[in-house]
């Protein structure tokens, strides 16, 4: 349903195959007999045990997770190779049901792991298990028509419940697994479309980087570690130099294509725990956590240097970037505000020293390097 719309549409047509598949296979196993019937026993469970594949494909393009085949495509195979040994028929149900809900108990294992491991990174425990509840049960299922045919093979009552479709409490059984498994997968979409929309209201457009909206969440967060861990941390603010002179010369694309070739070279050069945000139109602030004073620098100037170093082919041109950088670290007595300030401070003091420089300003005193 959601496939046309664009909401994560590999997903939504793999959800769609992995229903269809299950509709077609209890129709399959709703017909069953005594008498012999590929048709019936063993296409059927095949249908069944591929669709359950498509279902955790779908999961795992939905929440971008790891995709692997190979897994779900062993226990497939040799679930249908197993059953392949064991006649199509009522008679041999036990046997059948034991083999292909081994393989159903796995690739539910599997499916609730991932569901849950997904949900966990943008809800809380209580709705992470909420949301994979049906498929816990589903795997709990499997897991006990496994155990109990198993064991119980000679009672024919308990076969004939577990293993055909002609008893209305079991039919609707079947039906309200289907139902809940649609609830979890509508509920997954949800998730991953909020998910999308709140990253997206933090991020960037035009460089992808994250934006202010962000900047102040972060900059909180890292300001409560240093009070808590004594560890100071640093703020870089980057103003492109003549940018109008860039925008003029090789219009706003070209500025624009500028904006984006510096915001990749400080994604390639800092860490992962470092904040890179646009900070206003041609300016980016970096957040360094863990890092003092004298390292800001030598940061600032690796910076400096890579940009100097890698001008941006563009179209015919060559685009020549130059940055001037105020840095300011954290000290006792230094509020978010006041560093922020600190470094705003510091970049137009290496503006007025003629730009492509680094400076810094502490609140004592006037410090340029
Ligand atoms: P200075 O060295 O003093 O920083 O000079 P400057 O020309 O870079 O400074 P100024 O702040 O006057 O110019 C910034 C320009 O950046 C003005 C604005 O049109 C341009 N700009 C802001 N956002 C964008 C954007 O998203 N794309 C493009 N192409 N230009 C932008
Ligand atoms: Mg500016
Ligand atoms: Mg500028």
């Amino acid at each position: 349903m959601t496939s046309p719309i664009r909401i994560a549409p590999k997903a939504s047509r793999l959800f769609a195959l992995s229903n269809l598949c299950m509709f077609f296979a209890m129709a399959l196993f709703y017909y069953r007999s005594d008498t012999v019937s590929y048709w019936h026993w063993y296409f059927a469970d095949m249908v069944f045990t591929f669709g359950f594949c498509l279902l955790r494909w779908g999961g795992l393009h939905l929440f971008k997770q790891k995709l692997t085949y190979q897994t779900d495509m062993i226990i497939f195979s040799v679930t249908i190779l197993v059953m392949l040994l064991i006649p199509p028929q009522q008679t041999y149900a036990p046997y059948l049901m034991v083999v292909a809900s081994f393989g159903a108990s796995l690739l539910f294992f599997f499916i609730t792991k991932d569901n849950f491991k997904a949900m966990r990174k943008s809800l809380s425990i209580t709705y992470s298990v909420m949301l994979t509840l049906p498929y816990m049960l589903a795997t709990l299922f499997f897991v006990s028509r496994f155990l109990l045919l198993l064991i119980f093979a000679n009672n024919l009552a308990l076969v004939e419940a577990l293993t055909t479709l002609k008893s209305p409490i079991v039919l609707w059984c079947y039906i309200g697994f289907i139902l809940s498994i649609n609830c979890v997968l509508f509920g997954n979409a949800l998730t991953r479309l909020v998910y999308k929309i709140h990253k997206l209201a933090k991020k960037d457009q035009l460089t992808g980087l994250w934006n202010r909206h962000a900047l102040m969440t972060r900059l909180d967060l890292v300001d409560a570690l240093w009070r808590r861990d004594k560890q100071a941390y640093s703020l870089l603010l980057m103003d492109l130099d003549h940018f109008k002179g860039i925008n003029d010369t090789y219009g706003h694309l070209g500025g624009d294509a500028a904006l984006r070739h510096i915001a990749a070279i400080l994604q390639r050069s800092l860490r992962k725990v470092d904040f890179i945000c646009r900070f206003g139109g041609e300016e980016f602030l970096i957040i360094l956590p863990a890092t003092d004073a004298e390292k800001a620098y030598f940061v600032a100037e690796k910076i400096q240097s890579q940009i100097n170093q890698s001008a941006l082919k563009w179209q015919q041109h060559t685009i020549e970037v130059q940055v001037s950088i105020g840095y300011a670290t954290i000290a006792r007595g230094i509020s978010v505000e006041k560093l922020l300030q600190l470094a705003d401070e510091g970049m137009y003091c290496a503006k007025q020293q003629g730009r492509n420089t680094i400076s810094t300003l502490t609140p004592a005193q006037n410090t340029t390097t």
